[in-house]
């Protein structure tokens, strides 16, 4: 279903009016975890500053451990949907258990499946139901064919509303959080007629490559790219080193408009 065999057009996902597919990059931009209303409102306008049409934000997060923080959950949920009524931005929110895929959707404009639950099928399958888009990371250690028998999951349920998202994968370097596989971009958008976007965030995992990232996710023609920026990094909850600042906002905007080549 998700074969350019069976669709040779590639397709344009719409998530509450933006498109993402062949055309302009979308930029899905926002705090990598809810934390306050404060700091998400913050996070959301320097996004939108920066050309995002879309709000990124965890609220349920899925941590390596079990004492970090957890995200607000529904909480979180209110909040996002508070900011997008205020900035007029759709909300992007990852839901991690089947039992919370009605609630979520009853907030969020798409649905994100994370990289660790990229071959959880009853999660898969119930995203596949709710009829909201859905955003699929590629799995940390998951070859683009699992990746996209992922997306079929999805797909046999009905709903082909599907983004994937390279994310990085996880190779013997330790340089960064995760290896970009820059390459998957071209080779998904041949083998799939759905959009493709790149994480530069969560596989570099550093604020320094995260613009770099961006412009090499352009120039292979990533569909769009999300990117976790923060007001106070120093003081966020989760993945702090790899957020964009206030200063970086307008490069991004650049790099976004293909303004930008290097720094
Ligand atoms: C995220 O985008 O918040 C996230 C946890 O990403 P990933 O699943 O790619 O690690």
């Amino acid at each position: 279903l998700v074969s350019r065999q069976s669709h040779p057009e590639r397709s344009v996902v719409r998530v509450g009016g933006v498109p993402i597919g062949p055309g302009a990059p979308t930029l899905i931009a926002g705090p990598c975890a809810v934390e306050t209303p404060q700091q998400t409102l913050r996070a959301a306008l320097m996004a939108r500053a920066a050309g995002a049409t879309l709000l990124r934000g965890g609220a349920f997060k899925p941590r390596t451990s079990p004492y970090a923080f957890q995200g607000l959950g529904e909480a979180g949920l209110k909040i996002l949907a508070d900011v997008r009524e205020e900035t007029g931005l759709p909300v992007v929110t990852e839901v991690v258990d089947a039992h919370d895929v009605a609630l979520v959707a009853s907030y969020a404009d798409m649905l994100q499946i994370g990289t660790r639950n990229a071959q959880n099928f009853a999660l898969l399958q119930a995203v596949g139901d709710v009829g909201k888009p859905v955003m699929l990371k590629r799995g940390m250690s998951g070859t683009i064919e699992e990746w996209l028998m992922a997306a079929e999951y999805v797909a046999q349920r009905g709903n082909l509303d599907i983004v994937l998202c390279e994310r990085g994968i996880r190779t013997f370097e330790t340089a960064t959080r995760n290896t970009l596989d820059i390459a998957a971009v071209p080779i998904v958008q041949e083998l799939s007629h759905l959009p493709v976007i790149v994480d530069p965030s969560h596989s570099g995992g550093r604020r320094d490559l995260v613009l770099p990232l961006t412009r090499a996710a352009l120039a292979v023609g990533a569909d769009g790219v999300i990117i976790d920026v923060h007001p106070d990094p120093g003081t966020a909850l989760c993945d702090g080193p790899q957020a964009l600042v206030h200063e970086d906002m307008e490069e991004l905007g650049a790099v976004m408009r293909g303004e930008s080549v290097r720094q």
